[in-house]
């Protein structure tokens, strides 16, 4: 198990979550959190940063703070990017070779790659 995922429970544990809804959150199995527990039986008193692992101070009454600074608030969204735009990718078949391909940010893209876009301009003209 990684180390942020180690966190990650013992944050939820201190939240007062039940340990299957812990391992949904985390796509983890609930075996692997109950091995945690285990392991871990006091619920640590004090968060961890949800980036960089060192402990953060929480504010009494406020809402859980779940990092110790704004720069690795920052750095987890940065780290996470990938996760978010991930969506941004379109599966699309190719209209000249007829190939899967995966294009980024434009649904509207209509060639897998330059040469098939080029070749199927120089066979259109050539039909024209
Ligand atoms: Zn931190
Ligand atoms: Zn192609």
């Amino acid at each position: 198990m990684r180390q942020e995922d180690r966190a990650a429970i013992d944050n939820m544990r201190i939240d007062g979550i039940k340990p299957p809804a812990i391992a949904a959150a985390l796509g983890l199995s609930v075996n692997t959190v109950y091995t945690h527990i285990r392991r871990h039986p006091d619920i640590p008193n004090t968060r961890t940063c949800r980036y960089c692992g060192r402990p953060v101070i929480q504010p009494r009454g406020n809402r859980a703070k779940k990092y110790c600074s704004d720069s690795c608030r920052n750095a987890w969204w940065n780290s996470h990017q990938d996760q978010v735009n991930r969506k941004a990718y379109y599966h699309l078949v190719c209209q000249y070779c007829g190939k899967e391909f995966e294009s980024y940010g434009n649904k509207n893209r209509k060639y897998c790659c330059r040469a098939c876009y080029v070749a199927a301009l120089r066979k259109r003209s050539v039909q024209l």
